[in-house]
């Protein structure tokens, strides 16, 4: 049987045009970049024009776009730049933030540097009068760091509002975008904003490498320290075909978004609606059918016996789904973006996520078993 894979928000498939893309560059194309012969200097070609693209892609400078190993190592290194080269003593998050983002505040925000999470409203929406308060009430530099799009439950953040706010206040702002670079088109010259990071896998490229986009406005330091590579920015020799591959990527994406995003947002409402139809006692978490990314459903089911086993009984059916983020899939360690939203034992929260490749057939499959395993 066929698997059904409802876990976009987790990874993608590669487009075949972005395998077309990287492949000269996993084979006859080789060479080291930062060498000087003609073998590095076709690679060092590809990927200057690799960002290129992707500054042209989010109307950004190109000198402004750093690509990283992905959207973990870029939260990194914008919030611990943040703290060490833009003497921001406090740092503001929210509780629903990827791991990625949670882990390291927590990390940074110790010693002399202080935390604080912004109050979320019912709707898991970020309490913007709560932010305003927060910042007005810090004597010192803050870093904002709230994501675009919640990868769990699809919140989408006003990001103007929030980097407006910012700018009020002199606080620097960080969004994770790993949910929205190549899923909304994003116009980073007129967003006011320090840093944004994206995600390759999330948007069907390949794993592995990200970008960090970090203003003209602000200097910061390398956190990967060695050679001298991406502008003495970021060490180490590039992963170059996932560089071709993050650009092919993301123009795929943009050249196509609006038929994409119009059919993914419609296989979303078909779901919510056929689940509804199915399943009575069904709800959705976060603002569904509001600010949404339109790539993520997540639904919850009172809490039995046999709905506790569902993301084990959907495997079993070829269904791919998760409970939450990635890293929490399979493993039921419960999910902190469901517990900060919606505090119930007794639901269990099950998570689909879309893409261009799956069907309205597969919705009909999925529902139907999802039926029957609650
Ligand atoms: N931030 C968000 C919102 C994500 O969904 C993810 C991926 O799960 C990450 C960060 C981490 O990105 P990467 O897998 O590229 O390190």
């Amino acid at each position: 049987m066929e698997r059904i894979y409802f876990d976009n928000a987790a990874t993608t498939a590669l487009d075949k045009d972005v395998l077309e893309a990287m492949l000269p560059y996993m084979t006859t194309h080789f060479g080291n970049p930062s060498s000087i012969y003609s073998y590095g200097r076709e690679t060092r070609l590809a990927v200057e024009s690799a960002r290129k693209t992707v500054a042209r892609l989010l109307n950004a400078h190109p000198g402004e776009i750093f690509f990283t190993s992905g959207g973990t190592e870029s939260n990194n290194t914008a919030i611990a730049a943040a703290v060490y080269d833009l003497g921001c003593k406090h740092i503001i998050s929210s509780p629903i933030e990827h791991h990625a983002v949670l882990h390291t505040v927590e990390h940074y925000g110790r010693g002399d540097v202080t935390l604080s999470f912004v109050k979320l409203l019912p709707s898991g929406h970020v309490d913007l009068d709560d932010l305003d308060e927060q910042l007005a009430s810090q004597a010192d530099r803050c870093l904002v760091t709230l994501m675009h799009a919640n990868n769990e439950i699809g919140n989408l953040l006003d990001i103007n509002s929030v980097g407006m706010l910012c700018k009020k206040y002199n606080a620097i702002f960080h969004s994770d975008c790993v949910q929205t670079v190549g899923h909304y088109p994003l116009d980073l010259r007129k967003t006011p904003v320090h840093f944004i990071s994206g995600s390759g896998h999330k948007f069907h490229g390949p794993k592995g490498v990200g970008i960090l986009y970090v203003n003209d406005n602000v200097k910061i330091h390398p956190f990967i320290l060695g050679g001298s590579q991406e502008r003495n920015m970021r060490a180490g020799t590039e992963n170059v075909y996932g560089i071709v591959g993050f650009a092919k990527a993301l123009e795929v994406a943009m050249d196509s978004y609006e038929k994409d995003s119009a059919y993914i947002q419609s296989l979303k409402t078909y779901m919510i609606e056929q689940l509804r139809r199915r399943i009575k006692c069904v709800s959705f978490n976060g603002d569904a059918e509001g600010k949404s990314l339109y790539t993520v459903l997540s639904a919850s089911f009172p809490k039995t016996e046999r709905s506790e086993m569902i993301l084990f009984n959907l495997d079993i059916n070829h269904i791919c789904a998760s409970g939450g983020s990635a890293c929490t899939s399979g493993a039921d360690q419960g999910s902190h973006v469901i517990h900060a939203i919606n505090n119930n034992p007794n639901l269990v929260t099950v998570r689909f996520s879309f893409s261009k490749y799956n069907t309205k057939e597969e919705i009909d499959m999925v529902v139907d078993k999802v039926g029957e395993l609650i």
